[in-house]
């Protein structure tokens, strides 16, 4: 036999299994986005890499390290997207969304990058990610914050903690810079391997190393929260009045800095103790000089970005079953003709009841196998078609989950009963 090919390491298949958290996640958050009025957009998952260089910066784990590029037959160098937010950007600087009007976007799929695959760590994984552009905020600072809050709540998630921070603006982030560097600089000896690489170029990702042993020295460094200037303080001011005015704890963290250097002002995550090290379940905030050096206008923007996968798990983890995709019915065909039109008949049921989950047997076999593949469908009833019946215009309705007695409808009568019984289950 010819050796079996196995998926990549650290890209997974989502299986038949799976799907009902999936839906149920996915269609939560896309009702809650409705709910605020945002639009979603789809984007190409393969990009010009100048693209990421430019928008998340060349001294970053992701471009550094994590990209997965390569060269297409015209020998232009492209990227399987890390995240969204750069092709996003891309994107409605191309179409003119950003030319004279606000915009609140959304969009979701498949992001790639390079990683040491773990638990909640993985080099195919999924965002939903979430950006406004034309608002200089705090107030839609925030409300990308609630609509957070929104979706935890639907899903029935608790126990995350909102972390805040504040990266000032650029200037001011410029002169903490130099503070930081003097600083750490003095401390040399003490800092790891990635940290002396980043302290040329991207000093302030040396405060969230996630390496213990350099907690210390990151303890002891100028806090930029404390080089504010007075807008920044007065944006930050007025977010966490309104976060204390909506009833959403949150603490500040001024560690928090994001990976990604194009963001300012607002930065903030969602994190749980219950995933472990990867507990990071949401991380946002503002990136008001993104669109500019991409080549656009000025433009204020900001956004956050969803980790699927974690968000699965802690679903998962509390017992949530998921979306209900079972089948209402299964269809049991006896007899040579029954057989024959069982399809036929399935599908004149599905018009007369177009929500009806229908499942159809095929590939023929006797009575009690077919009610034991009606029993593994889910369906809580089983119509029963048999030559007979199919004379008389009739199907037979048996309830499988719960007791009641077997009964005779016409497709109308069993359409009629479904449209019910779906109307009820809302
Ligand atoms: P981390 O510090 O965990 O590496 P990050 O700062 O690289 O996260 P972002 O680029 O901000 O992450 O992505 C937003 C969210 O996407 C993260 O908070 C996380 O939930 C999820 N995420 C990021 N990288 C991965 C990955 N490799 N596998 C699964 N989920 C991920
Ligand atoms: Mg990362």
């Amino acid at each position: 036999m010819a050796q079996q090919i196995k998926a990549i390491r650290g890209m997974h298949d989502v299986l038949p299994e799976q799907a009902a958290l999936w839906r149920f996640l996915e269609d939560s958050v896309r009702d809650v986005l409705d709910g605020y009025g945002y639009a979603e957009m789809r984007m190409p998952i393969v990009e010009m890499t100048e693209l990421f260089k430019r928008s998340i910066g060349e001294v970053t784990d992701i471009v550094e390290k994590e990209m997965y590029s390569f060269e297409d037959r015209n020998g232009d160098s492209l990227t399987l997207r890390p995240e969204g937010t750069a092709g996003c950007v891309r994107a409605c600087m191309e179409n003119g969304l950003l030319h004279n009007q606000t915009q609140r976007i959304w969009y979701r799929g498949p992001m790639f990058r390079h990683e040491r695959p773990q638990k909640g760590r993985y080099r195919q994984f999924h965002q939903i990610g979430v950006e406004t552009f034309g608002f200089k905020g705090p107030d839609i600072d925030l409300e990308t914050i609630f609509i957070t809050r929104r979706i935890w709540q639907r899903l029935g998630l608790t126990g995350l903690e909102l972390q805040i921070n504040s990266l000032g603006d650029a200037a001011e982030r410029t002169a903490y810079r130099e503070l930081l560097v003097a600083y750490l600089d003095v401390h040399r000896d003490r800092l790891d391997a990635d940290s002396l690489r980043r302290l040329d170029g991207n000093p302030l990702r040396i405060l969230d190393s996630k390496n213990p042993e350099m907690r210390d020295v990151i303890e002891g460094a100028p806090s930029l929260f404390d080089h504010l200037g007075e807008e920044s303080r007065r944006h930050f001011d007025e977010l966490r009045a309104g976060l204390d005015a909506a009833g959403i704890p949150y603490v500040v963290n001024p560690c928090l800095v994001r990976g990604l250097d194009y963001y300012n002002r607002s930065v903030y995550e969602w994190v749980t103790t219950r995933l472990g090290a990867q507990g990071t379940v949401c991380a946002g905030g503002r990136y008001d000089g993104l669109v500019e050096q991409l080549g656009g206008k000025p433009t204020p923007a900001v956004g956050f970005a969803l980790g699927v996968e974690r968000l699965l798990a802690l679903l998962e983890e509390s017992g949530c079953k998921g979306a209900d995709l079972a089948p209402h019915a299964y269809l049991v065909l006896m007899g040579t003709e029954a057989e024959r039109q069982g399809v036929v008949i399935a599908d004149r049921l599905r018009e007369l009841a177009p929500r009806l989950r229908l499942q159809l047997h095929c590939g023929g076999g006797g009575i009690k196998n077919q009610f034991k593949k009606a029993d593994k469908s889910g369906a809580p009833y089983a119509l029963v078609l048999g030559d007979d019946e199919l004379g008389r215009g009739l199907v037979t309705l048996k309830p499988l989950r719960e007791a009641g007695e077997q009964r005779e409808m016409t497709l109308a009568g069993a359409a009629s009963f479904f449209n019910e019984l779906i109307e009820k289950k809302g």
